[in-house]
């Protein structure tokens, strides 16, 4: 009976190793499919002016955010730190400023 009940332990085990792994693979998927849509059709990156300093800096975007974003980020050439704005079109455009935070 001891020696049933630990087999039938190992089994559940292996079980759900066997589980885990696949359901793993399967949601990294959709995740890549998803991801590589957004690169194709929603701009990834935009340039700004930096409010302080006024040189155009580039910095990149994450369409995943979704199609209105505000978050904090600071200069590359002068370290202060921006509000960034982003805000994208149903054609995946983004429209960005910046202001100081
Ligand atoms: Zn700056």
């Amino acid at each position: 009976m001891i020696s049933a009940v630990g087999r039938a332990c190992v089994a559940t085990e292996g079980e759900l190793a066997v589980t885990d792994r696949a359901y793993g693979g399967n949601s990294e998927g959709p995740d890549d499919h998803l991801g590589a849509r957004d690169d194709d059709t929603w701009d990834t990156e935009a340039e700004v002016t930096c409010p302080y300093c006024g040189e155009g800096v580039t910095i990149g975007l994450d369409p995943g955010g979704g199609p209105a974003q505000t978050y904090v980020e600071d200069c590359q050439v002068c370290c202060q730190p921006w509000r960034v704005h982003v805000t994208y079109d149903e054609r995946g455009v983004a429209r960005v400023w910046v202001d100081v935070a």
